[in-house]
């Protein structure tokens, strides 16, 4: 048994037996882990506040536990989730998209860049309340690290580019838009003007800044609204049917922020 040493970000953890504490952690060089922290429950000292969801540890560990387990030797916070708990938004929008880091990966996959972007939207949430313009940017980001972005910008079916004016109609099986011509033969649903340009422009869009000192938020975002939420109920059916078509899961965490955000 070697000793591994990595970054990684706790993504669940739970009690097992009397004493010891599962967690799966999202780490830096191996991807998604299962690991077993033996007596954490017990000696309240040995692991105290780090293999908690949200942070950001350090962490040393034997391979081959049993189960395809590690062993966790030693662990220390990197960054602390302090101030996600702040309300239940935050800590809501945390996990989902730890939710969404975890149901999409398979253990042992190296993905560098989805953890470093799972990082900057932990810290992100400390720092601003989440909208679902900010939801709906992390999330075709975590797509797009994964894979499995829908395309925005070019027909499924023939592969013809569609100018902005003509981005109307989308196809959930399809994963993307269609032209015109295939439309007529292709199901999918037909969508307000700008609404998936749009979409496809959040991601050229920059994250928004944070609050500024004077409490006021300093929003500046790519024009946006098509008006009277029509946009966002736009977005959040075409996320909705891809999502659940494409990859087959359901956030139990979606669920539940669905309900606490706008
Ligand atoms: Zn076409």
């Amino acid at each position: 048994m070697s000793l591994h040493k990595d970054d990684g970000i706790v993504l669940f953890k739970r009690a097992y037996g009397e004493s010891d504490r599962i967690v799966r952690i999202f780490t830096l060089t191996s991807g998604k882990i299962g690991a077993i922290a033996k007596g954490a429950s017990k000696s309240q000292k040995r692991f105290m506040n780090t293999l908690e969801p949200f942070n950001h540890i350090a962490v040393e560990y034997f391979e081959k536990y049993g189960k395809g387990m590690v062993r966790i030797e030693n662990a220390h916070v990197v960054e602390a989730n302090a101030g996600i708990e702040k309300t239940l938004r935050k800590v809501c929008t945390a996990s989902f998209f730890t939710e969404f880091a975890d149901r999409l990966t398979k253990e042992r996959e190296k993905n560098t860049s989805l953890f470093y972007l799972l990082k900057e939207v932990l810290t992100r949430i400390k720092d601003v309340e989440f909208d679902y313009r900010d939801i709906l940017y992390y999330e075709l980001s975590m797509l797009e690290c994964l894979g499995y972005m829908p395309n925005f910008t070019t027909c499924v079916y023939c592969g013809k580019a569609m100018a902005n004016e003509n981005r109307l109609y989308f196809s959930s099986e399809r994963g993307g838009i269609l032209c015109p011509r295939c439309s007529r033969f292709i199901p999918h649903k037909t969508y307000p003007d700008e609404v998936i340009a749009t979409l496809a422009g959040l991601k050229n869009g920059h994250p928004r800044p944070v609050p500024a000192a004077d409490g006021e938020e300093n929003r500046s975002v790519a024009p946006y609204d098509v008006g009277d939420g029509v946009f966002e109920r736009s977005a959040r059916e075409i996320m909705e049917g891809f999502v659940s078509f494409h990859l087959d899961v359901e956030f139990k965490s979606y669920r539940v922020l669905k309900s606490v955000i706008r």
